[in-house]
């Protein structure tokens, strides 16, 4: 019987400490939450950590996912390679811009954006690359960057994460963007940063997120289009909070995924996240397993619950979604790499101060679900 008085344990949890609230109470006190001088700390903090030349600190991973992408050129009838397989909003992102998502598949190992699936769906209107850090583990973006194109890196995952030469995810020069959203390596609630080497693109960036508003001019003076992307000066602060535990918290996810990798071992047909190879470093995000394949996933997801661990189907396809449906005409059959790794797809709990009572908790109940007579 599931034992329902043991403490619930949730799929994720951020670490913020007195620290935190210390220099959020700090910018309330300033009277300036907005504009004021921690939006520029934090992004040279930020910078610096990733060996980038700049970065803009902007409202959403999203909204840097929007931005850099208009910073590329992408614009009306353009297309933009990416992978099935990650956050409905990469994909979102080129339809903004009213350019057409094209979807190529995935590795079937690092679950990253195939490159050779790429470069087969590159076409005389492909305006733009949008590789996926998934899960953390770097894309092979230097066999993207063969081909020649514009890069965006949706590094929304990836914070921590190191590419093979040892350059950091982000430091590529290529507009990288990350993204602070409560269960991310790094959290301001809500928010994201684009990491880049170019100073003309961080100027646009740094307009465009602020409604098409030059630096040096007048309030309600504008020369081109933009947006409201702004990060508050309140999040700016926990943010350069949360960078002073990275490395920390980055541990702690290391450590927590290494006591999974014990804990889950010897479950036939069960595939846990790829191992480091190759030189490429993983910075830890969600602990995603791959259900065996005889499976009823859902079963398993509900199984997990009557033991009262939450766990989800992550990531489903985008190109299944009923948008994309709808509105590309895509059909299962397109992507059988990402389909059949979707369909499989669970994340388990996992945050950087979970115990290992908690792991060890997590694992006897997929042991024990898993164990089921199989319908
Ligand atoms: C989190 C995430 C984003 C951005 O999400 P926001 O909620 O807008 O910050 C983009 N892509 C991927 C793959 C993500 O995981």
């Amino acid at each position: 019987m599931p034992d329902t008085a043991r403490q619930s344990i949730p799929l994720a949890r951020p670490v913020v400490g007195p620290e935190e609230e210390e220099r959020v109470l700090e910018v309330l006190r300033s009277g300036r939450l907005s504009l004021g001088p921690l939006l520029e700390e934090f992004e040279l903090a930020f910078a610096a950590r990733l060996r980038a030349r700049h970065a803009s600190a902007v409202s959403s991973g999203t909204a840097g996912l929007h931005l850099a992408l208009r910073a590329v050129g992408v614009s009306d009838g353009d297309e933009v390679i990416t992978s099935p397989f990650s956050f409905v909003a990469s994909a979102n992102v080129a339809v903004y811009e009213r350019a057409r998502p094209v979807f190529a598949d995935i590795d079937p190992v690092t679950l990253c954006l195939d490159p050779g699936a790429a470069a087969a769906a590159v076409t005389g209107r492909t305006a733009a690359l949008m590789p996926v850090h998934v899960f953390g583990y770097p894309a092979d973006v230097v066999a993207f960057e063969r081909l020649g194109l514009p890069i965006v890196e949706d590094a929304c995952e990836a914070l921590g994460a190191v590419f093979a030469d040892g350059v950091p995810v982000g430091g590529r020069g290529h507009p990288a963007v990350f993204g602070f959203y409560a269960n991310k390596q790094l959290t301001t609630g809500e928010g994201g940063m684009v990491a880049m080497a170019d100073a003309g693109m961080k100027r646009r960036i740094d307009s465009e997120r602020n409604q098409g508003r030059a630096p040096d001019m007048d309030w309600l003076d504008h020369d081109r289009l933009g947006f409201n992307y702004r990060l508050s000066d309140i999040a700016c602060a926990l943010g350069l909070a949360q960078l002073e535990r990275l490395d920390e918290m980055l541990a702690g996810r290391a450590r927590v995924a290494d006591l999974y990798r014990d804990a889950l071992r010897g479950i036939d047909g069960l595939e846990l996240p790829c191992p480091d190879a190759g030189g490429n470093r993983r910075g830890w995000f969600v602990f995603v397993v791959q259900l065996p394949r005889s499976l009823d996933r859902d079963g398993v997801v509900r199984g997990l619950g009557e033991f009262g661990i939450p766990s989800k189907p992550y990531f489903p396809a985008v190109h299944l979604m009923s948008y994309y449906r709808e509105h590309f005409g895509h059909r299962e059959g397109e992507f059988p790499v990402c389909e059949e790794v979707a369909a499989r797809s669970i994340a388990l709990p996992f945050f950087p101060q979970m115990s290992e009572g908690q792991v060890e908790q997590v694992a006897q109940s997929v042991h024990e679900v898993l164990r089921r007579p199989r319908s």
